[in-house]
């Protein structure tokens, strides 16, 4: 039987819409989404507006456990690659218990934060010794166990990872839990069903597979294939030095970049490529928060908002776990570079930034996770977030400046509720919690 709910105002093709009638089907997809419908006797009746859920479009859960441990310099110069060596020591030590424990705490930080499909771009897969598990999809399993657990949805990406670098055959010893073939990964990509699980596949950057072995790997694969890009100035002078060509434009000419392509962070671009990706239809992952905790750079987000490509955001390291804050950093990055205000904006047809932002991370993020239906419209999952209406933060603001006032002016997780497939969502679960601090203090009091 359908479900009615019924919103006093929801986010409906791009711009709020009143009195809203929200029918789910019994796949827990939209029926139908008809706004200035009064609210039948049989609907229930939402608090608060309502907007679509968003999808984490780049996530490393394990890193989770490293959030907040990395924000001392102990050395004269403190930058990605530093941050990296620290990284890989938690990345040694966590096992697939525990991983199943930080996921599951993080997921429902991310429902809370307005996420309700998060794409796990997952490279720890072997034991701490570097051999496989019994099962190599244990960490895989872990995962999706915790997405389970959660109610979120999740797309697994496991990851081509098989050298340390353009000119390093293998990978070092640190990288030891990460090393797989093209034909492990299509295993991975194959050894989950269930639902509100997806997988693609993904290749961890271009210094990090060889080039055959990624042109192998899409050409055998199917649906979204993501790869961390131009993330650092030195990956760039390293690919120039190896192929003659920056990330970008390697991609472009060699990769046959097309729509299945989610270019991760892409932060490092010139003009000529920033065209050819538009051009091949691939998206743009940016991940802001994480990008300025590493000390990344400022993707250029005029140029790729101009271009048309798909752009969605993701919350990477962890330091961050919710979109309006996100969204947030990434225009404070640009109006401290320009010095100027309401860089996301177009006057004229999207005069606001956060709704020209939200928009298109909201249609880039299903792109992301494989999706051709997504948001408050038929046939898609039945996903919403309900804002609340009692929030300090949003209380008295005028209806038509809500999106604006929830990005930049409120703390970053006014949501009262999280519905994901037709189904409300627990966002504090006491018990996994509790499993989540007792795992961080296995990880951390002896160091
Ligand atoms: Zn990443």
């Amino acid at each position: 039987m359908n479900e009615l709910l019924w919103a006093p105002r929801a986010w409906v093709g791009g711009r709020w819409r009143e009195r809203v009638l929200l029918v789910i089907d019994s796949d827990g997809r939209w029926a139908s989404v008809q706004p200035d419908t009064p609210a039948p006797e049989s609907a229930e009746r939402l608090a608060g507006p309502v907007l679509p859920g968003l999808v984490d479009a780049h996530s490393h859960a394990f890193q989770r456990a490293f959030a907040g441990l990395a924000e001392r310099r102990d050395s004269p110069h403190d930058d990605f690659w530093s941050w990296r060596e620290r990284m890989y020591g938690v990345a040694l030590r966590i096992t697939p218990e525990q991983l199943g424990d930080i996921a599951q705490h993080l997921y429902r930080e991310l429902l809370a934060g307005g996420y309700t499909q998060v794409c796990e771009f997952h490279y720890l897969q072997h034991a701490v010794d570097g051999k496989p598990y019994a099962d190599p999809a244990a960490m895989s399993l872990a995962l999706a166990d915790a997405a389970t657990a959660a109610g979120i949805g999740l797309t697994l990406l496991p990851v081509l990872y098989e050298r340390a670098g353009f000119s390093q055959p293998a990978l070092r010893d640190g990288q030891r839990r990460f090393a797989t073939s093209g034909a492990d990964v299509l295993a991975l990509q194959r050894a989950l069903h269930r639902p509100l699980v997806n997988a693609g596949v993904a290749v961890h950057s271009l210094r990090a597979a060889r080039p055959e072995s990624i042109t192998a790997l899409a050409a055998a694969s199917e649906g979204p294939l993501h790869i961390h890009v131009a993330e650092q100035t030195a990956e760039v002078d390293e690919c120039l030095a190896a192929t003659g060509c920056r990330p970008i434009e390697w991609l472009a000419r060699h990769a046959g970049l097309d729509a299945r392509w989610q270019l991760v962070h892409a932060t490092h671009s010139t003009a000529e490529e920033i065209d050819a990706v538009a051009g091949s239809g691939a998206g743009v992952v940016l991940c802001p928060a994480t990008e300025a905790n590493l000390g990344d750079g400022l993707a250029d987000l005029p140029g790729w908002l101009a271009s048309g490509a798909p752009l969605s955001i993701g919350s990477d390291s962890q330091v961050v776990r919710a979109w309006p804050e996100e969204l947030r950093w990434l225009e404070y990055g640009q109006r401290l570079s320009y010095r100027q205000r309401n860089v996301a904006a177009a006057p004229g047809d999207e005069p606001a930034s956060a709704a020209r932002l939200f928009e298109r991370v909201l249609e880039g993020g299903a792109a992301a996770a494989g999706f051709a239906n997504w948001g408050l419209q038929r046939h898609a999952r039945a996903d919403l977030l309900v804002i609340d209406p009692q929030d300090d933060a949003l209380l008295g603001l005028p209806a038509s400046h809500l999106l604006d006032g929830l990005v930049f002016a409120a703390p970053a997780r006014p949501f009262a509720r999280v519905l994901v497939a037709g189904r409300w969502r627990t966002l504090r679960d006491e018990a996994g919690a509790a499993r989540f601090e007792a795992t961080m203090h296995a990880l951390w009091d002896a160091a």
